[in-house]
């Protein structure tokens, strides 16, 4: 692999410096008649596959004589070691980043009561507020201030830090294994409890049960309990009473969407944490353009500064940024309807727009529903009963079902996923101009 890129880079080394340089060879999933190729992100892939391929296979079948299939993957860019999801999703592990701190953390009027709640419950654990409760919208820092609890005290108390559903699954799998004790010794003998997204619990009674036992036994023994969810105690409705009224009887606070100039501090402290240079009013269009999402809004940045490496782009102008993030501002997305999907997708599958809402169970067809019903849920503000009825499905579980097992083969499928995304691409290109 190394003298193909070699006698790339000799071929053509402005090409070489941007695309080639940073493909790796996947040997793990390679033999000798199939090469698979890791570039950096979609858009790398992409122009490699269109451009390359072909080049490489036949570099390959010069040296070895066989004549190889290519297949290009992406490795997506991650911040650290940790994904986006992996941070993101209730099946987080159960770990402590060291990165969320309080002092990484940016005060403004929409967290200032959160953040100085959660200040003094690490400078003084069960002794100020018991049980702490954080809630608010996704992506407005709630895990990152539960996780600068644990940091805070971390080195002198025995902190466990889990989300609801990870303490779902341990507490399942020790009644399964009849460890019940080594699970309770554990959890009952902590000093700092933080969980994280309690609201997996609602519904779960088996295991509200256990963690009402759980949270009465620290609580007694004036050990600290730290709770996040998406909602107040009050609005989690699936949740029993008695713990409903544990959750009351501490401190409830709540994370608000940043104000503007909150959210051009926390835009300029990410940058800063991750060496990107961004000029002020790349900043502030960031800041008035993209939804709140703190997450949504790191990787937003990320994603420009890579797009901005890999076209060898030192200074990153607003243009620049604006072509780049087309498709994640907000404006635009309101105004895409479902017919837009529909007139789009009937000319991609080559049917009519009809059949996309009829019943038919025709391959293509079905195909081609699915991918609309996708598109409608990431670009139409419609809800997922509205989309249901739209293309003539049962229910909205059903749209969740379907838009699960879309998701699904976008993860497993590159070719799929390619072809998605630019699907993606024509739907906002044709709106946006
Ligand atoms: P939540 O748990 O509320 O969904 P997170 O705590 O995971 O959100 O935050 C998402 C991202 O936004 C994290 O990278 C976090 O560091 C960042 N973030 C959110 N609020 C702030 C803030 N006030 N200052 C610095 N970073 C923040
Ligand atoms: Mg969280």
């Amino acid at each position: 692999f190394d003298k193909i890129k070699n006698s790339l880079k000799s071929e053509n080394p402005v090409n070489y410096n941007k695309f080639i340089k940073n493909l790796e060879f996947d040997e793990e999933n390679s033999d000798s008649a199939r090469l698979v190729i890791r570039a950096p992100n979609i858009f790398i892939a992409n122009f490699i596959k269109r451009k390359y391929a072909n080049k490489i296979a036949e570099l390959y079948k010069q040296e070895t004589g066989i004549e190889p299939s290519i297949e290009i993957v992406t490795k997506e860019i991650k911040p650290k070691n940790y994904s986006y999801e992996e941070i993101a999703s209730p099946t987080t592990p159960s770990i402590l980043i060291p990165e969320y701190t309080f002092e990484s953390f940016i005060v403004g009027p929409s967290n200032q009561f959160a953040y100085t709640a959660a200040k003094s419950v690490a400078e003084n654990p069960g002794k100020s507020y018991n049980p702490l409760f954080i809630y608010g919208g996704v992506g407005l820092g709630k895990t990152h201030l539960l996780q600068a609890i644990g940091n805070y005290l971390k080195n002198h108390k025995k902190v466990i830090y889990i989300t609801s559903e990870q303490f779902m699954n341990e507490f399942k799998e020790h009644v399964r294994n009849q460890t019940m004790d080594r699970f309770q010794e554990k959890y009952r003998n902590c000093d700092v409890l933080l969980i994280d997204d309690i609201q997996f619990l609602a519904g779960k009674d088996r295991t509200q049960e256990e963690f009402f036992h759980t949270f009465n036994e620290l609580y007694n023994n004036k050990k600290q309990i730290c709770l996040t969810s998406d909602r107040p105690p009050k609005k989690l409705h699936d949740l029993v009473d008695r713990l409903r009224s544990r959750f009351e009887a501490g401190l409830i606070v709540d994370i608000q969407p940043p104000e503007l100039e909150t959210k051009i501090e926390i835009i300029r402290k990410k940058c800063e944490i991750n060496g990107i240079y961004l000029p002020n009013e790349i900043i502030e269009f960031i800041a008035t353009k993209l939804d709140d999402n703190i997450r949504e809004i790191e990787g937003m940045i990320l994603k420009l500064n890579a797009m901005a490496k890999l076209l060898g782009i030192t200074d990153i102008t607003l243009d620049f940024a604006k072509q780049a993030l087309k498709e994640f501002i907000k404006d635009k997305k309101e105004n895409i309807t479902l017919e837009d999907i529909i007139e789009l997708i009937a000319k991609e599958f080559n049917i009519k727009p009809s059949e996309i809402t009829s019943k038919s169970r025709n391959q293509n067809i079905v195909a081609a529903r699915r991918t609309a019903i996708f598109l409608a849920r990431e670009f139409t503000k419609e809800s997922t009963p509205a989309i249901a009825k739209y293309f003539g499905l049962k229910d909205h579980s059903a749209v969740s079902h379907a838009i699960k097992s879309f998701n699904k083969k976008l993860k497993e499928d590159n070719d799929f996923r390619i072809k998605i995304e630019e699907l993606k691409n024509k739907i906002q290109i044709k709106k946006g101009e």
